[in-house]
């Protein structure tokens, strides 16, 4: 068996003990003689499964009492959607637009009500974050939505906006559970769970519980948070096994020793990577250095054809997914939670002989 370095941005790597974990109760979970797939959401086995998962996330994340935790389904784009037509209550709510997601999450909101732009970082391609420290929010926005860790441009709030008494909202997808954040910020936070916590296909909410509307007029059922929020996300059949399977990763955050050693594990393993990026002579990072992700680094050699030439040595090398994103070209490094430190070193390793052969 040979794994390789995985720098996809999702779904990404997980934690190989997890994944051997995984293997090993495949056939019968905790004497069951079934796998967590093959088992009833409603059965007494899987309700600990998910009733565990939340409260190690709860526990991992100090989430306040008056918080919901809610698995569900969708693809993180529907939050999108869900988002306006839960948080959104008299229609408008306004966006700083940091990237292709907050974009995103902007224009479904505005197929549904009154959403404005009230920042953006669009005239630079999204290569730094703006100054939000005095936005021109609406006296009567619902929300400030932003999205935190900007995947693709690789850029992270360096501190949470001045939301002038508004309901901050954010998408935390590609920063998920990678560094301790202060929950009782937010009014909600949600994730995709495929890049930092386990396989594609569930996605967490975290929402303060006076937020959650009791009556939504015309919204279907399974787009209200009350529905998986009153039934602790078993409304419907959940993504039992990925459930599980985030539950799992959330155990190995707490061994790993929480987000605090989380967070200071992010930021050493990102500095090998920046580090080099700038003092290295062919390749630079895309990023204004006021607000790089520690979790996703793009970068470029500055050259297209001699990009394609690296992602495709790389890959030879045991070092994969390294191609960016076309909206920024060059390369993009994702290095979440389960990315060894040295896989990041094996990567400077590899720029540096590349770097020396390429001059
Ligand atoms: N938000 C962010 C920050 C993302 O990176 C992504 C996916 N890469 C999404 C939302 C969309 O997620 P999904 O594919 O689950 O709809």
């Amino acid at each position: 068996m040979a794994r390789v370095y995985n720098f996809s941005a999702g779904p990404a790597v997980l934690p190989e003990e997890v994944l051997e974990k995984c293997a090993g109760e495949m056939l019968d979970y905790a004497g069951c003689g079934t796998s967590v797939m093959e088992m009833s959401h409603r059965s007494s086995v899987f309700k600990g499964i998910i009733e565990g998962a939340e409260a190690r996330l709860r526990s991992l994340m100090s989430i306040p009492d008056n918080y919901k935790v809610i698995f569900t389904q969708g693809g993180d784009s529907l939050l999108f959607s869900t988002v306006f037509m839960n948080l959104a209550t008299n229609g408008k709510a306004d966006y700083v637009i940091t990237g292709n997601w907050a974009k995103k999450a902007f224009q479904e909101a505005q197929i549904l009500g009154d959403a404005q732009a009230v920042a953006s970082s669009a005239d630079k391609n999204f290569s730094y974050i703006p100054d939000c420290s005095d936005l021109p929010i609406r006296e009567d926005a619902s929300y400030l939505y932003i999205c935190e860790n900007n995947t693709i441009y690789g850029t992270k709030f360096p501190e949470l906006p001045n939301t002038k008494g508004h309901v901050l909202v954010a998408d935390q997808s590609s920063m998920f559970l990678s560094e301790p954040v202060d929950v009782s910020r937010y009014g909600l936070i949600h994730a995709g769970v495929q890049k930092n916590v386990g396989p594609a296909g569930v996605q967490i909410v975290i929402v303060r519980e006076d937020l959650i509307p009791d009556d939504l007029p015309g919204v279907p059922t399974m787009l209200r948070l009350k529905t998986q929020a009153d039934a602790g996300s078993l409304y419907n059949t959940p993504n039992c096994w990925g459930i599980y399977v985030c539950g799992l990763v959330f155990e190995w955050i707490e061994r790993m020793g929480g987000l605090a050693a989380m967070g200071e594990r992010n930021a050493e393993k990102a500095a090998v990577l920046y580090d080099f990026l700038d003092e290295s002579k062919l390749f630079s990072s895309t990023v204004d250095p006021s607000c790089r992700s520690l979790m996703n680094v793009p970068f470029v050699t500055g050259n297209e054809d001699l990009d394609a030439v690296f992602v495709k040595d790389a890959a030879k090398a045991g070092l994969v997914n390294l191609k960016g994103h076309r909206s920024v070209g060059g390369m993009r490094a994702s290095i979440y939670n389960a990315m060894p430190r040295e896989g990041v070193e094996a990567l400077v390793a590899f720029m540096k002989e590349f770097e020396l052969a390429h001059r």
